[in-house]
């Protein structure tokens, strides 16, 4: 890099030769580059020396160098030269360059000399290696100051939120997620903590569905067991006794096939597993076609049904289920009401969505229970008792296909008055 820059000053030179504020030139490359700069005609006339300027300088600074690299010019034969003699003096080494240079006359020659001091690069590589100590132990603090930091901010949370999961998978759903202050570290803690309350509400669900559904398994089963000792062990004898308790069996094991299908139908719509197959379908001919089944029970236990609806309403949904969301509230109805024995069924186009309604003229439902019917097991106004037809699921499983329908339901009902249930496709 020396020489390169002492090749480079020397062009500058030999290209401002001869200008006015030449000197100035010179002295100013001298002085920045830390260089000495000597011009000397091939007879020894001096052009240009330091001490015709800077008096500080002695004249014969690099003397004997001088000397030296000038035999060296001379005997190479090269345009210039750069060698590195040692400097006893300051116990360094020098780089002495040497070059012809065109003078003002073409026939004078003058020789171009720069002494330039090569500092050991020991001392300076010494230098930047403690530097470089320092610079490293510093680095290495903050970093582990930072890391540490950050790690804190990172893993305090996580370990918290692995704690709380540990909990959690031991059944305990009552956990709360701490949130850190990273956005996906509060992410995932919010998302364990809903999972969590969801878990436990459907914990809730189940344990009630169990304790419900197994007293009503147990009832009809116990039944269908007594009877059966019954037939066995007294009436099996008596063809009369005989035909009424096996009577007694078929009706419960048809109720308990109700009570089967009801819950696997309403377990699957509530975990999603209820695909809904639609089609478009005429309103009045499924809803005849529904009621014909009722025909032979009505005219038994003295009914009245009520048809009212325009020949061609069409809806679009799950033909299917939409029958049995009627046929849940007509047996409703048909249970509920009351001393008419009247139940009527309409569909009406309102605006562009068609409204059915099952209408009853029974005892109605309390304003505080309305709420409450649409829940698996509620009875209006008592606990969990054996119906004595029905599941206590038939409304929850009326709300579920009418929520996959995405329609809207209700009911409206005055005690003593009677219910109107409605829903709009
Ligand atoms: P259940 O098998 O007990 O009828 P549901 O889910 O079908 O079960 O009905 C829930 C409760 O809502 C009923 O037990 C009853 O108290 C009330 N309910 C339903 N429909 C009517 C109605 N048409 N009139 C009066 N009460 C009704």
């Amino acid at each position: 890099m020396k020489i390169q820059q002492t090749e480079r000053t020397a062009r500058i030179i030999q290209e401002e030769f001869g200008n006015a504020d030449f000197v100035d030139t010179v002295m100013h490359l001298s002085i920045t580059n830390d260089m000495y700069i000597h011009i000397e005609t091939f007879g020894g006339g001096v052009v240009f020396s330091p001490q015709t300027e800077d008096r500080h300088r002695p004249y014969y600074a690099y003397m004997s160098e001088m000397f030296e690299i000038r035999r060296k010019l001379i005997e190479s034969g090269e345009p210039q030269i750069s060698v590195i003699l040692p400097e006893p003096r300051t116990d360094t080494n020098i780089l002495a360059f040497a070059k012809y240079i065109q003078t003002d006359s073409p026939a004078n020659v003058a020789i171009l000399y720069i002494f330039t001091p090569l500092y050991p690069v020991a001392s300076t590589v010494s230098i930047l290696r403690t530097q470089l100590f320092y610079i490293m132990i510093i680095s290495l603090v903050f970093a582990f100051a930072i890391s540490f930091y950050l790690s804190r901010r990172i893993t305090k949370p996580l370990r918290e939120i692995t704690s709380s999961a540990r909990k959690f998978a031991e059944g305990n759903y009552d956990v709360s997620f701490t949130s850190g202050k990273y956005t996906e570290i509060n992410d995932l803690a919010n998302t364990l903590t809903y999972a969590a309350s969801r878990l436990d509400k459907t914990e809730t669900m189940q344990k009630d569905l169990m304790a419900n559904v197994s007293h009503d398994l147990r009832t009809p089963l116990t039944m269908i067991k007594s009877y059966a000792e019954m037939v066995r062990d007294l009436s099996g004898d008596n063809p009369d006794k005989r035909e009424a308790h096996l009577n007694v069996i078929i009706e419960e094991s048809d109720r308990l096939n109700l009570l089967v299908g009801d819950i696997l139908m309403l377990s699957r719509a509530q975990s999603g597993f209820l695909p809904l197959s639609k089609s478009t379908f005429n309103v009045k001919n499924t809803l005849s076609n529904l009621l014909q089944s009722y025909d032979l029970y009505c005219e038994r236990e003295g009914y009245n049904i009520t048809l009212i609806c325009d020949e061609n309403l069409a809806v679009t949904a799950d033909q299917e289920k939409i029958k049995q969301v009627i046929s849940n509230l007509l047996n409703n109805a048909l249970k509920y009401c009351g001393l008419d024995k009247h139940v009527i069924i309409s569909a009406k186009q309102v605006s562009d969505k068609v409204r059915f309604e099952v209408i009853d003229h029974g005892i109605g439902i309390p304003e505080s229970e309305i709420q409450k019917i649409w829940e698996r097991y509620q009875k209006a106004g008592a606990n969990h008792v054996r119906s004595t037809t029905g599941t206590g699921l038939g409304l929850s499983i009326v709300k579920e296909i009418l929520i996959l329908h995405n329609a809207r339901f209700g009911v409206k009902s005055k005690p003593g008055e009677g219910s109107t249930f409605w829903f709009e496709l």
